[in-house]
C-alpha cells in the first residue's frame, strides 16, 4: 500500500479465480505434474540408456583395438618365424656354420616354443630328416607323418609353384596321451641355382603361436584363439573362457591361409552401481527428483498462500465497498492514489474521475485557493507525524454542485519499511448532522425567546408595581405644581418650588425610562455574538430586573465581585438570561417559608482557575428536595403552579453551550440552595498569570461585598 493503496481489482479476481479449486483446475494440474514426472522419467531412462550404451561401445572399441594388437603381433611372429627358416636354410646352404643342420634346428626349436617340428624333405616330398620340438616330443607318433603329409604336400606344391613359403591349413594332430593338437603346416622352397633341391617344412601349433606372440597383458584379460567361419575353436591362449560380451574377430592373412583370430573380453555388460558414470547419472536422477519434490511442495505452499492472500484481498475488498465512511489516499504531493465507493458516491465523482489529481472537482471553486493552501500546510515538510491525526470540517461540492459538509481525520500511510508515502483520510458526510443541528440551534432560540417573554410576562405586574411609584411621584408633583401656579402669580419662593417640583417629576420619568428601558433592552437583545465582558457590568445590566424581582419579597440583594473584576467571554444576552432566571428562582424559593430578615439573595463572581470564572446565586430558602434533585434540570419539571419547568434545562444549555458546567450544592451550615456555573475567562494566561491552574487551590483575592436594598 505505499504509494498506491488502490485495491487492483483485477489482480484480486484472478488471484480470487486461481484459488477457487474447480475440477478442470485440478485435472490441468494433474495432467501438468503427470506430464513432467513423464518427462523426468524419460530423460533419466534415456540418460541411464547413454550412458551404458556408452560404457558398452567403449569395451568394445577396446575389445576392437586388442584383437587388432593381437592380431598384429601374430602375424609379425609368424613372419619372424618365417625369417628364422629363411636364416636356418641359409646357414645350411651356404655351410657357414660348422654344426649340423640338426643342431641348428634344436636351437630354433628351442628358441621358438610353438615349432612343434622341423623336416627336411626332398622334392619328392620324402621326409630326409625330422627333429621333433624339445617341448612336445613325439608328434606324429600317433598317428604317422605320412598320413597326416596332405596339408604339408598342397602347402609345398604351392610353395614350389610361388617359389616362396607357403602356410598349410590347420589340422589336428592326436597325441598319445589322448589330447591333440590343432597345427599347420609352413613349406620353403630349398632351391639351388634356380632348381628345387627339395622343402624345409615347420609345423607350428596354433595354440603355441598364440601364447608365444602375444603379450602377458594381452592374454590376462582376454581369451584368444583361431575359430573356423562356423565359429569352431581351433587353439585357445590367455583366459579358459571369455565373458561372451565384447568379442572381436580379425582375419590373418598368411601365406597361402587366412586364419580366424577371435578375442573374447572378460568384461561383462556394464553393470549399474559400480560404474561411476551411471552412479552419477543416477545421483543426479535422485537429486532432481528431490528438486521437484520440493517444488511440489513449494508449489502446494504457495498454492495455499495464494488462496489465503486472495481470501484477504476479497475481504478487504468487500470491507471497503461496504463502508459509509469515504476512504481517500494522497500521496506525498496530494494526489488522490485511492478512494473507496463510499468516498465516490459522497462527492457524485467516480474513481477513475478522481485518480491522480492534486485539485479534485469535488473543491468548491470559491475555496480552492483556500484549500490549496490549508493542503500545503498540512503536507508541509514541518508536520510531524503525530500532529497530523485530528479531525477537521470542511465542505466538499458534489458533481451536481450540492455542497456536503464533511468531517475528515486524516493518518499518515506508512510503508513496511517504515516510510511515510502519504495521507489516508477517512472522511464523514455530516451535512444531515448539521442541518438537524442548525434546526435545534433555531429551536433553541425560539424557545428562549418565548422563555424571555415569559419572564416578562411574569415581570409586568412587578414593572406595573415599580412605574407605579415614579408615575404617582410624577403625579402628585403635578398636581402640586398646578396647585401654586392656581394660587397667583408666583413670587420668589414659589418659583423656587416650582422648579424644584418639575426637577423631581423629570427625576422620576427617568426612573420610569429607565425600567422600561431595561426591560425593552432585554427582550430586544438577540445578538448571538461571544464577546469579551467584566463580570461587574454583566451583573449590573441585570441588577434592575433583579429588583424588580426581590421588591416585593423584600429580599435584600448583596453583589460580591473579586476585584479587579474577572472578565468572561460570552453570549452577554444569554448570560443575563441565566442569570436572572437564577435569581427568580431563588427570590420565589425564599417568598414562603423565609423570615423576612433572613431573605438574602448572594450573588457571587469568583475565579479559582486560570481559564475559569465562577458565578455563585446563593438563597437562604429551603434547600431543593432529594427527590426534586432528581430531575431539577429536566425540561417541564416544576414544583410551581405557575411554573414551566424551563428555567433551569435552559440555563444548563447556554451554560454548556459556553463549554461551561452548571451544578447545585446545598448551602453550607444552614438551609439554602447556591446554584453554581463557569464561563470561560478572557485571555486566561494575562488576566490569571498570577492563579493556580487548578481550581481546587485558589488564591485569596480581594474581594467587596455590596449590599442593595
Ligand atoms: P420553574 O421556575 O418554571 O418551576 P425552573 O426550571 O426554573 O422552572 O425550576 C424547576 C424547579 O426547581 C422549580 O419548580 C423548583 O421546585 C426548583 N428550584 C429551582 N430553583 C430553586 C431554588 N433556588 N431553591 C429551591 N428549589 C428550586
Amino acid at each position: 500500500m505505499a504509494a498506491l493503496p488502490t485495491l487492483p481489482t483485477t489482480v484480486a479476481a484472478t488471484v480470487a479465480a486461481a484459488a477457487a479449486p474447480s475440477a478442470a483446475r485440478k485435472l490441468r494440474r494433474a495432467l501438468l505434474w503427470g506430464s513432467l514426472v513423464a518427462l523426468l522419467v524419460v530423460a533419466q531412462s534415456l540418460l541411464v540408456w547413454l550412458t551404458v550404451n556408452h560404457e558398452r561401445n567403449r569395451a568394445q572399441e577396446q575389445a576392437e583395438a586388442a584383437s587388432l594388437v593381437a592380431a598384429d603381433d601374430v602375424k609379425q611372429r609368424a613372419s619372424r618365424n618365417l625369417q628364422s627358416f629363411q636364416a636356418l636354410m641359409w646357414t645350411d646352404a651356404a655351410h657357414v656354420s660348422s654344426q649340423p643342420w640338426q643342431a641348428n634346428a634344436a636351437v630354433l626349436l628351442r628358441e621358438r616354443r610353438e615349432l612343434l617340428q622341423l623336416e627336411r624333405r626332398d622334392s619328392q616330398m620324402r621326409v630326409t630328416e625330422a627333429i621333433d620340438s624339445p617341448y612336445a616330443p613325439g608328434l606324429f607318433q600317433r598317428i604317422r607323418r605320412s598320413e597326416l603329409s596332405l596339408e604339408a604336400v598342397a602347402a609345398c606344391a604351392s610353395a614350389a609353384r610361388l617359389a616362396s613359403p607357403a602356410y598349410s591349413r590347420s589340422y589336428f594332430v592326436p597325441l598319445l596321451s589322448g589330447a591333440g593338437l590343432e597345427v599347420m603346416d609352413v613349406c620353403m622352397p630349398v632351391q639351388n641355382a634356380g632348381q628345387l633341391e627339395g622343402f624345409l617344412v615347420a609345423t607350428v601349433g596354433l595354440g603355441g603361436l598364440l601364447t608365444e606372440a602375444l603379450g602377458p597383458e594381452l592374454l590376462r584379460g582376454h581369451e584368444l584363439s583361431f575359430v573356423e567361419g562356423d565359429g569352431t575353436r581351433l587353439a585357445r591362449a590367455g583366459l579358459q573362457r571369455g565373458a561372451g560380451v565384447y568379442v572381436a574377430e580379425r582375419v590373418i592373412d598368411l601365406n597361402g591361409v587366412s586364419l580366424q583370430l577371435r578375442l573374447d573380453s572378460s568384461a561383462g555388460s556394464p553393470r549399474l552401481i559400480p560404474n561411476l558414470a551411471v552412479a552419477m547419472v543416477l545421483g543426479l536422477s535422485l537429486a532432481l527428483g528431490v528438486v521437484v519434490a520440493l517444488l511440489a511442495r513449494d508449489g502446494r505452499r504457495r498454492a495455499r498462500a495464494e488462496a489465503a492472500l486472495a481470501e484477504s484481498l476479497a475481504f478487504r475488498k468487500a470491507m471497503e465497498d461496504s463502508l459509509v465512511t469515504g476512504l481517500r489516499a494522497r500521496d506525498l504531493q496530494g494526489r488522490v492514489t485511492y478512494v473507496n465507493p463510499a468516498f465516490c458516491n459522497m462527492v457524485g465523482f467516480t474513481s477513475a474521475q478522481l485518480m491522480g489529481l492534486i485539485t479534485p472537482p469535488y473543491w468548491p471553486p470559491d475555496l480552492i485557493e483556500e484549500y490549496a493552501r490549508r493542503q500545503a500546510a498540512r503536507f508541509g515538510s514541518d508536520r510531524s507525524i503525530d500532529d497530523a491525526r485530528e479531525g477537521f470540517e470542511t465542505t466538499f461540492m458534489k458533481q451536481s454542485g450540492e455542497r456536503v459538509a464533511v468531517l475528515i481525520f486524516e493518518a499518515p500511510l506508512v510503508n513496511r519499511a517504515g516510510q511515510h508515502t502519504g495521507w489516508m483520510s477517512a472522511v464523514l458526510d455530516v451535512s444531515d448532522q448539521r442541518r438537524v443541528e442548525e434546526i435545534s440551534r433555531q429551536q433553541q432560540e425560539r424557545l428562549q425567546a418565548t422563555a424571555r417573554l415569559a419572564t416578562v410576562g411574569e415581570m409586568a405586574s412587578l414593572l406595573s408595581h415599580e412605574l407605579n411609584q415614579p408615575l404617582a411621584a410624577i403625579a402628585s408633583y403635578a398636581a402640586g405644581s398646578l396647585n401654586l401656579m392656581q394660587s397667583g402669580p408666583p413670587d420668589a419662593d414659589t418659583a423656587a418650588l416650582l422648579q424644584q417640583a418639575t426637577e423631581r417629576i423629570a427625576e422620576q420619568a427617568e426612573r420610569a425610562g429607565r425600567v422600561i428601558k431595561s426591560v425593552h433592552d432585554f427582550v430586544r437583545r438577540r445578538e448571538q455574538s461571544r464577546e469579551a465582558i467584566a463580570c461587574n457590568l454583566l451583573i449590573d445590566a441585570v441588577l434592575p430586573l433583579v429588583r424588580l424581582q426581590t421588591r416585593k419579597s423584600g429580599a435584600r440583594v448583596v453583589v460580591d465581585v473579586a476585584l479587579p473584576s474577572p472578565r468572561v467571554v460570552c453570549d452577554r444576552t444569554m448570560v443575563e438570561q441565566v442569570l436572572l432566571n437564577l435569581t427568580r428562582n431563588a427570590v420565589q424559593a425564599m417568598e414562603e417559608h423565609t423570615p423576612l430578615d433572613a431573605r438574602e439573595l448572594r450573588i457571587e463572581v469568583r475565579q479559582h482557575h486560570a481559564r475559569w470564572v465562577t458565578f455563585g446565586v446563593i438563597d437562604c430558602g429551603p434547600g431543593v428536595s432529594a427527590e426534586a434533585a432528581a430531575s431539577l434540570f429536566t425540561p417541564f419539571f416544576t414544583t410551581r403552579i405557575e411554573g414551566m419547568g424551563l428555567g433551569l434545562s435552559l440555563c444548563r444549555t447556554v451554560i454548556e453551550q459556553h463549554g461551561g458546567a452548571l451544578e447545585f450544592v446545598p448551602c453550607a451550615g444552614g438551609p439554602g440552595t447556591e446554584f453554581r456555573f463557569t464561563l470561560p475567562a478572557e485571555n486566561p494566561s494575562k488576566s490569571a498569570a498570577a492563579l493556580p491552574t487548578d481550581a481546587t487551590g485558589g488564591p485569596s483575592q480581594p474581594a467587596v461585598a455590596k449590599e442593595l436594598a
